[in-house]
């Protein structure tokens, strides 16, 4: 028994689960949703908390890539790597964004795939960046407060009104998760060290 491709395959079960589940919750809020193909703006001048288990199947895609694009990629890493060095809050922009897409989608991590919405995080909810720059909940954001307006909801005379989901990255990954889904992350650090590690 392979343990490593036994792990990722149940990585990849409890992808496809979650992935229904965020669905369901960027189609329920669809009125404050203004994602869109070629934004990219949440793949920028980050973080991006990364597990073991979500490089290696970024790596797998990275695999499926052209050579040119493996060596934009491979370019990528080490200015994302010299950035992070050199910025104050270990920011940088993803290495597989490459002309404002993502060249591994498919294959993306947890932090991408659950961005965008209003996360709740023990009783504390959070509004997404991208609300101050005209993006996602922009229609409904209170900017003094960081919070989300009531009185701009009911202006706009939506039925659905906007929620916020408890999708932090330590909840989706949880030790709970593991258990349930029989496999393991692994090791947790930001994105690029993770990459960096790797080579
Ligand atoms: S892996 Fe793709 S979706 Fe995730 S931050 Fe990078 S470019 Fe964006």
């Amino acid at each position: 028994m392979n343990m490593d491709i036994d792990n990722i395959k149940n990585y990849i079960l409890y992808l496809k689960f979650l992935d229904e589940k965020l669905n369901n919750f960027f189609k329920a809020q669809s009125p404050y949703i203004f994602c869109h193909k070629g934004c990219g703006k949440c793949c920028k001048n980050a973080l991006f908390p990364y597990s073991s288990v979500e490089v290696q199947y970024l790596m797998h895609g990275f695999g499926k890539l052209d050579v040119e694009t493996q060596n934009i990629i491979q370019n990528n890493i080490k200015k994302a790597a010299q950035d992070k060095e050199n910025s104050a809050e270990n920011r940088y922009d993803c290495p597989f964004l490459i002309n404002d897409i993502c060249c591994v989608y498919e294959y993306r991590g947890i932090i991408c795939r659950s961005f965008g919405l209003v996360t709740s995080t023990e009783g504390n909810s959070k509004v997404p960046f991208c609300a101050y720059e005209g993006l996602n909940y922009s229609n409904v954001v209170d900017t003094e407060n960081n919070t989300i307006s009531l009185e701009k909801f009911q202006k706009l005379n939506i039925k659905q009104e906007p929620l916020s989901y408890n999708i932090g990255y330590n909840f989706l990954t949880s030790e709970k998760v593991e258990k349930v889904f029989n496999f393991k992350f692994g090791e947790k650090k930001c994105l690029i060290d993770l990459l960096c590690d790797k080579k």
